[in-house]
């Protein structure tokens, strides 16, 4: 048996106000007059966080479009530009939810590695170190602040890109970013923090390592979702913290079924992650019973209408391309259901579920 040696992020500010820093925080890394780029999710446009980015000299504001996920060819073609336009940067400073947090890390990879990202999605396939990365969370849950990979779409598969160069150089938690997020996102990307602690928590990979953090994750998810009457400025502060611990557990131990499934929706009908986690996690009580019993009073308490039918129209050569997405996820199948998973996930079973949702 070989233990993972998984590295982590390098360093880390927390607290109101603290995005602030950031200039201060770059200054260092500024290298012979190379510009920092600062990505942002493309809703910051025109905004105060836009006004509140401290560019200099050569630096540059670029936005990412999120309204799909990271595709390999997105991640490529903001390379080639940065390269086309500035040979060097000195590195990348995100700021956004999950996508553009995930888009970091891919285009500061790519500048120092050669070809496409869709040669690097897997695991430890990344051969230099990228630019300097520094991820600026505006959402809280996903837990890409803390991971080890980068989520892309790519030519034939939804795969990140693993390895140990990935995890950010610097992380900043302003949880006062993230007080602005539209309510529905904000709720879906809360709920991937709250699936991710119910997959790890419940997995066959559990160890004491992801357990101390998920379940300090999940403490946190009930009493922001459960037992809070109403939503504060400490919710705000809890859910950064949730996210964080989070995708400690998971970095340590693995997801499930949910998202399996979610991968399915994202990769075929382009269903956004916290969403398509959400609609998958609501069909899989028998997998998960007190789980999806909690995340179904979530929902009433939150007044949450989440989509239904949401297959229906599908062919039947997309819903064969959806099931095979999620049944090639076998790590997180073996998580979930152990060494002998195919006894219970066969295509006849993803497909009912599918069919559910
Ligand atoms: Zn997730």
């Amino acid at each position: 048996m070989s233990f993972k040696n998984f590295p982590m992020v390098t360093r880390v500010v927390y607290g109101r106000g603290c995005s602030r820093q950031i200039e201060e925080i770059v200054k260092p890394v500024r290298k012979n007059g190379h510009p920092v780029i600062y990505f942002a999710d493309h809703c910051f446009k025109g905004k105060t966080l836009e006004k509140n980015i401290p560019i200099q000299k050569n630096d540059k504001i670029i936005f990412i479009d999120t309204d799909r996920e990271p595709t390999t060819a997105y991640v490529d073609r903001l390379r080639d530009e940065l390269v086309g336009e500035f040979g060097e940067i000195s590195g990348i400073i995100g700021y956004g939810g999950g996508s553009v947090l995930d888009m970091t890390k891919a285009v500061a990879l790519m500048m120092t590695n050669k070809g496409s990202s869709a040669d690097y999605q897997g695991w430890d396939l990344v051969k230099n170190e990228g630019v300097y990365h520094a991820g600026v969370p505006t959402l809280s849950g996903t837990g890409a602040e803390v991971s080890r990979t980068c989520v892309l779409t790519g030519p034939d598969r939804k795969l990140g890109m693993n390895s140990d160069f990935t995890p950010f150089n610097q992380v900043i938690l302003d949880p006062k970013l993230t007080e602005d997020a539209p309510k529905d996102q904000a709720f879906y990307t809360g709920m991937d923090c709250y699936i991710h602690c119910i997959e790890s928590l419940n997995g066959t990979y559990l160890n004491a390592f992801s357990r101390s953090y998920g379940e300090k994750a999940l403490e946190l998810c009930k009493k922001i979702y459960l037992e809070k009457e109403e939503w504060d400025d400490e919710s705000y502060e809890d859910l950064m913290m949730a996210s964080w611990h989070g995708g400690m557990s998971i970095a340590y131990s693995q997801v499930g079924v949910a998202h399996a499934l979610s991968y399915g929706l994202s990769y075929v009908m382009g269903i956004r992650h916290g969403l398509g986690n959400c609609i998958a996690f609501n069909q899989i009580e028998e997998y998960y019973p007190e789980g999806v019993r909690d995340f179904k009073k979530i929902i009433e308490k939150f007044k949450i209408e989440l989509p239904k039918n949401v297959c229906s129209e599908l062919s039947e050569d997309e819903m064969k391309k959806m099931v095979g997405i999620a049944i090639r996820l076998e790590p997180l199948w073996e998580n979930a259901f152990g060494k002998n998973w195919r006894e219970i996930v066969t295509e006849k079973k993803v497909r009912e579920l599918y069919e559910k949702m």
